[in-house]
């Protein structure tokens, strides 16, 4: 399975040392309570992923922010790359040019080096790599946020014009919208990070951001409880990024270098299989103007769009057709209604990793298609 990097830049409260602060640790303290991610190495973290975990609270070095003043938006506040200014706008600390070096050198390019280093290897390993930056926050907006806007989601990703497939953020919208959660795109924070060498520059540098209302799981600085329901809400978000397939056409398919496609041809020149017919589901006037909807699968908003994918789609088995999977028909027997079978793939790296079968569900008007789906075939 592909593996994620997860980017999580405010879940620590440790301060490395307390040089330039003018106020007492008591004051810190509250202001560590107040702009903490809390939990967020918790709530994302998986064994199975990539992780940058910030050793280090944001109040003594924020990673976040471009490096440059001039160029973060947060630095009239006080509050750029090293914070000055509490929330409220007193003074926190005075950062000499010295300490400036310092903390820059020794913490905030190191922990860059490492999320670029990680990012290097998985392009250079698969082609490709998704960020996903993981945070939290406040259901009444911090005093500096530059939104204030007063619609504060359950939860909210930030994308990037750039970095951010379309898909990523279809998926995301379903998915919230499927557990009846309401979801701010871009709002109230936006973007998401990638490292400057790459910003703008390499689309094979895929980032997201989910943001958690601390409001679902935080009761001060403690897990509330709705604390676990919430960590399998995130999770259950990351496995879909992880999973999430797409269609390939048959052109597509059968020209193109993919890999594990040895099943498809052996299972065409299988006897048993002879009669089969293979078709194009845009021939069959009955099927036509579905909204076909799936994070498995694919997701499409217009007809059109829905048309133009099915277009040479492999293999697509429709209705009595049922013999072509004779193994495989007597499981879903229960389902009643015509099925589709269609190649499972990885987003990030292109594998195909098997073969789903949908049941489709032609009662509804307007026609809304599909419903289940059974994962036949996983291959390695
Ligand atoms: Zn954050």
């Amino acid at each position: 399975m592909r593996k994620l990097i997860l980017h999580i830049p405010h879940s620590s409260t440790n301060i490395p040392f307390f040089d330039g602060y003018i106020v007492d640790k008591q004051k810190i303290t509250k202001e560590i309570e107040k702009l903490t991610d809390w939990y967020t190495d918790d709530l994302f973290g998986t064994e199975t992923d990539d992780k940058v975990i910030t050793p280090f609270s944001r109040i003594f070095c924020d990673v976040e922010r471009f490096e440059d003043d001039n160029q973060e938006e947060m630095a009239r506040f006080g509050m750029g790359v090293l914070y000055e200014k509490f929330d409220n706008g007193d003074t926190l600390r005075t950062v000499t040019p010295e300490l400036r070096k310092t903390i820059l050198q020794n913490y905030y390019r190191k922990h860059h080096e490492k999320l670029l280093n990680l990012v290097k290897s998985s392009l250079e390993a698969k082609g490709k790599c998704l960020i996903v930056d993981c945070h939290s926050f406040p259901e009444e907006s911090f005093n500096c946020a530059v939104n204030k806007s007063s619609f504060r989601p359950d939860f909210n990703i930030g994308t990037d014009s750039f970095h951010t497939p379309k898909r990523l953020i279809e998926i995301s919208k379903r998915y919230f919208e499927e557990l009846g959660y309401s979801l701010g795109i871009d709002e109230p924070y936006s973007g998401s990070i990638v490292p400057m060498e790459y910003y703008k520059k390499d689309e094979r540098v895929q980032s997201i951001m989910l943001e958690v209302n601390r409001k679902l799981y935080l009761s001060r600085t403690e897990k509330s409880d709705g604390y676990e329901k919430i960590k399998e809400v995130v999770q259950g978000y990351l496995k879909l990024l992880k999973k999430t397939t797409k269609l390939y056409t048959l052109n597509q398919a059968l020209t193109s270098k993919l890999k594990n496609l040895e099943w498809i041809t052996s299972y065409m020149k299988d006897d048993r299989f002879k009669n089969v017919r293979f078709k194009h589901y845009i021939e069959d006037d009955k099927f036509l103007g579905f909204e076909f909807i799936s994070e498995w699968i694919d997701l499409v908003s217009d007809l059109e769009e829905f048309n133009r994918l099915e277009i040479n789609r492999i293999p697509l088995i429709v209705g009595d057709q049922f013999d072509m999977l004779p193994a495989v028909i007597t499981e879903i027997k229960e389902l009643k209604t015509p099925i589709i079978a269609v190649l499972r793939q990885q987003l990030w790296d292109e594998e195909i990793k098997g073969l789903s079968i949908c049941s489709v569900n032609l009662k509804k008007k307007p026609i809304t298609a599909y419903l289940a789906r059974k994962e036949l075939v996983n291959f390695k």
